[in-house]
């Protein structure tokens, strides 16, 4: 129900209870001020009322009591003057008129009998007056005439304390501590019934002997429980703020109840004196004028006192009476003030908000999409309901945005499926050929994997290594034969780079190659094989003929090797070399190798400016061993004869048997032709030492011919020829010796 309320029904409703309410709050401020006049008309009365009733017992106490009639009845009886008479009759007259003027007030029972009771009181002492007078005329004691007329005067002394109780019983409920009232207390305790009054019975009707003074002691002790009440009476009123008018009255007061007190003590002495009661009476005389003057000063404060509150009240209440009306005014503007901004607040932020997003709701439901949805930014519900809205609006364009993509999407496919048909049509055709095709294609890759496979076998069954490389030196393909060459197994080398197959200072410089060669640098051509070295895991580099060839394979160049491990053939040529340069039967250079040697010799002599020496040996008489013991121990003979010339020879030299029992030595580094007689003398003892062949003993000896380089000569043949010259020399001249071309 009160989710389907209207704001602006809202709005109407809460303008429509304010009202009410301001209507019920002027209503009541209505009657509060209508009251109130009535309670200060009523405070007005009772203040009235009271205060006259506190003034009259004030009055009534001050005209009975202290200074009143009993005070000057008293006087009369102890002093011969009719002035005191006079003064009493004018009390008693006084005290009927404040009595008539209190029973003109409103009384209770109480108030009504106690004013009686007093009433009487006052006639019986008109009435011993009367009495007094006249035994006095006919000269009676005063003792005797106090006694002729007492008066009881215990009616008057209640009646006055029914009216006290009666006026400051009200008082006393909210204001415990009151000047009228402690006024009150004071009169009472000092006046009738109080100190003056026993002080002056006491005076005269005091026993005249000391046997009975129990009555006495009794009535002086009443006089001093009055005396202590007046002086607590005191002490309470000066707890109370004062005037200085209020002080020195109160201090009269209390000077005046010392002379009282200090003359009681002295009575009972001046009674045993024997002094008359006129005597006592004067010699105990005490001024009362100037207290009494006091109490009147007192109660004019006081009374003026009560005046101030009374005005001070009728103030605040006739205050209070101008506030209302005004308050009234000022709670109906701002109510209405209130409503105003109320009112303005629900349009301006609810119900202008809300038209607003509804105009714009209808917009958008009628597709108008371009509008501008504004007041998002609220934090209350308004501004979720346009956040809700803004939402709504995006959520409608990309619904109508799907919307026309589905549309132009469904007009593609629309097309897709008639060009599909077309499509599918030409496809079946197509496929048919597609078959034939497929059937052609599968044939050929039969055969392409055949061919494959036999590639694959020729691969992996040849001996040589077969890699192939990227651009940038990776291995790409490692056949068996090069696993086997290597030592690497294709897997774990496969992805490497080819150096890892190569050695320092091949491999530094192979990438470089292999880049220049990329980028068309390279002179080298890669046809021709060429023979390098290698290197197997094991560390060992050994040598390779490798075949290089380069390949493109969709667009990227790649490095085919054929590598072969030419290690056997490098030693057979070796052997074959070895072969053609030393001679068979004893491992010594032959004449091929010497020529060389000597050759090299030559150059190297000729560059470091050094000499070299040729020795040309022939054995002498070596045909007779072969002929004597056969060819065999002739070739064991020239065996012995290098291995002797090995002996005697330094490592640098060179030994070469040059053919028969012809042998020749290069010798290196002579820095003197001389050094080569000792080596000839040395060569020559040992070859003319018995031979011990298959047991038979061989002597012989050798013919040596010296040439040297370039002492002698510098060219090569001709050095040759002078060792030979040398050597046919030796021979003819009686064999075993040596002999130099030249003579040293
Ligand atoms: P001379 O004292 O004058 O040097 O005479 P000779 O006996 O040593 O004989 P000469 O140097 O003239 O001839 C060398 C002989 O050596 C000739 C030949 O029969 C023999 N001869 C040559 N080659 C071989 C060979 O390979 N083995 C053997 N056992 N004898 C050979
Ligand atoms: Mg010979």
């Amino acid at each position: 129900m009160l989710s389907n309320l209207k704001l602006a029904t809202f709005t109407w409703i809460l303008a429509f209870l304010t009202g009410f309410i301001t209507v019920v709050i002027i209503v009541s401020s209505y009657f509060v001020e209508k009251n109130i006049v009535v309670i200060d008309n009523a405070w007005q009365l009772y203040q009235t009322d009271l205060s006259e009733k506190a003034r009259l017992e004030g009055a009534l106490r001050a005209a009975i009591g202290y200074g009143g009639m009993i005070h000057n009845f008293k006087n009369y009886l102890l002093r011969d003057s009719e002035e005191y008479k006079s003064q009493v009759e004018s009390n008693i007259g006084a005290i009927k008129a404040f009595l008539k003027q209190y029973s003109a007030l409103e009384l209770t029972t109480t108030e009504t009998l106690a004013i009686k009771d007093i009433l009487a009181v006052v006639t019986a002492y008109k009435n011993a007056l009367r009495k007094a007078q006249t035994m006095k005329a006919e000269e009676y004691s005063l003792s005797e005439i106090d006694q002729a007329i007492a008066v009881d005067d215990h009616p008057a002394l209640r009646g006055l304390k029914a009216l006290r109780q009666a006026t400051f019983s009200k008082q006393t409920n909210n204001n415990p501590i009151n000047k009228t009232r402690i006024i009150a207390d004071l009169r009472a305790a000092l006046g009738y019934g109080g100190v003056i009054h026993k002080f002056k019975n006491y005076i005269l009707r005091h026993k005249m002997t000391h046997e009975d003074t129990l009555q006495d002691t009794h009535l002086i002790n009443e006089i001093k429980i009055n005396i202590q009440l007046v002086e607590a009476s005191i002490r309470q009123y000066r707890q109370l703020p004062l005037k200085d008018s209020e002080k020195l009255a109160l201090k009269e007061i209390e000077s005046m109840l010392m002379q009282y007190s200090k003359n009681l003590d002295k009575i009972p002495e001046l009674i045993a004196l024997g002094e008359s009661i006129k005597e006592i009476d004067r010699d105990v005389y005490v001024n009362d004028v100037p207290a009494l003057r006091s109490f009147q000063i007192l109660e004019q404060e006081v009374n003026r006192q009560i005046s101030t509150h009374s005005i001070n009240v009728s103030k605040a209440l006739e205050a209070v009476n101008k506030a209302i009306p005004l308050g009234r005014w000022a709670s109906v503007f701002t109510i209405v003030f209130l409503i105003f901004i109320v009112i303005l607040l629900i349009r301006f932020y609810i119900i202008q908000p809300i038209l607003k997003l509804t105009k714009n709701m209808v917009r958008l439901a009628d597709n108008q999409l371009d509008i501008e949805i504004t007041g998002h930014q609220a934090k209350n519900e308004i501004g979720q309901m346009v956040r809700a809205v803004k939402v709504f609006k995006t959520n409608v364009i990309k619904r109508f945005e799907s919307e026309e993509t589905l549309v132009q999407v469904n007009k593609a496919l629309k097309q897709k499926l008639e060009e599909n048909k077309q499509l599918h049509q030409r496809s079946e055709e197509e496929a048919h050929k597609a078959m034939l095709m497929t059937e052609q294609m599968i044939s050929a890759r039969k055969a392409a994997e055949k061919d494959q496979l036999l590639v694959s076998s020729i691969l992996n069954t040849v001996r040589d290594g077969i890699i192939t490389i990227n651009a940038k030196g990776i291995i790409e393909t490692f056949n068996p034969g090069s696993e086997k060459i290597f030592g690497y197994k294709a897997d774990e080398i496969i992805g490497k780079n080819i150096s890892l197959l190569m050695h320092e200072p091949i491999k530094s410089a192979h990438d470089g190659y292999l880049k220049a060669f990329s980028e068309g640098k390279s002179t080298r051509d890669q046809s021709n094989s060429l023979d390098q070295t290698a290197q197997r895991k094991n560390g060992e580099i050994f040598p390779v003929e490798i075949t290089l060839n380069t390949i493109r394979v969709a667009n990227e160049l790649r490095f085919t090797g054929l590598v072969r491990d030419i290690t056997e053939r490098k030693e057979k040529d070796a052997q074959i070399e070895k072969l053609a340069m030393t001679d068979s039967l004893t491992g010594l250079a032959n004449r091929y190798q010497f020529n060389q040697r000597l050759l090299e010799m030559q150059q190297q002599a000729k560059r470091f400016k050094t000499q070299f020496c040729l020795m040309s040996i022939d054995l002498d008489k070596f045909k007779p061993v072969n002929d004597t013991y056969g060819h065999y121990v002739g070739d064991v003979l020239l065996q012995r004869v290098a291995d002797v010339l090995i002996y005697c020879c330094r490592e640098i030299d060179i030994i070469a048997r040059l053919g028969g029992d012809e042998f020749s030595i290069i010798l290196n580094g002579i820095h003197d032709p001389k050094e080569v007689a000792i080596l000839a003398e040395r060569i020559l003892n040992k070859l003319k030492t018995q031979f011990l062949i298959e047991n038979h003993p061989i002597q012989i000896g050798a013919s040596i011919g010296i040439s040297c380089y370039p002492k002698d000569t510098v060219d090569i043949k001709s050095l040759q020829k002078m060792a030979d010259e040398a050597l046919y020399l030796s021979k003819n001249e009686g064999r075993n010796t040596y002999r130099y071309y030249h003579k040293i």
